[in-house]
């Protein structure tokens, strides 16, 4: 089963990036590639046919799969990126982190309105990230389709945050 291979696989990394904090590694992942493409094949295969029109990937992990994933579904990927990081024209929007903010851009022409987005990234933790991407989207007209994770951490109770925007919330390998 994918997920127990994942979860076989992730190396945990305590303490990082600060005390308190048990760091998902997935960089041993990285290193199987027929376990990538079976990730790749399975994160398409659970959305059951989900009508999507753009995968948008978060920086910077979520540009892991997320190319992947928008060729098997045969959708457009679009880039959403830390502040500063895109060439071209951006919409911005900015969150709180446990200590700060954050800023994240998309370019202005990166969806067209109406479009349905999956937004995928390799870990859902408390949610403030994808929440953030969320209104990027409907800022530029598009939809929430869905959310597309590897791994969630579940036990943070970040899905209930996106359940103003869908209650399509997909991930392979659970943290209960
Ligand atoms: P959040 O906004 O709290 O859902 O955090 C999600 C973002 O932070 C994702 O881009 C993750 O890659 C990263 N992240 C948060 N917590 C962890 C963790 N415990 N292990 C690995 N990555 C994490």
């Amino acid at each position: 089963m994918i997920e127990t291979k994942i979860k076989a696989t992730v190396r945990d990394v305590q303490d990082f990036p600060k005390p308190g904090i048990t760091f998902k590694d997935i960089t041993p992942i990285l290193k199987d590639h027929g376990l990538c493409t079976e990730i790749a094949a399975a994160l398409a295969e659970q959305l059951n046919g989900l009508k999507i029109d753009v995968v948008a990937g978060i920086e910077s992990r979520g540009f892991l799969f997320g190319p992947a994933l928008a060729q098997l579904l045969k959708v457009p990927f679009v880039p959403i990126r830390k502040a500063g990081k895109l060439p071209y024209k951006t919409i911005q929007e900015s969150y709180a982190l446990e200590y700060g903010e954050a800023t994240i851009e998309v370019h202005e022409d990166a969806l067209l309105s109406g479009q349905r987005v999956l937004i995928h990234d390799d870990l859902l933790a408390t949610g403030g990230t994808v929440v953030a991407a969320s209104k990027l989207i409907e800022k530029l007209g598009a939809e929430v389709a869905g959310y597309s994770f590897v791994i969630s951490l579940d036990f943070l109770k970040g899905a209930e945050r996106l359940s103003p925007y869908t209650d399509q919330v997909f991930s392979m390998a659970a943290y209960e």
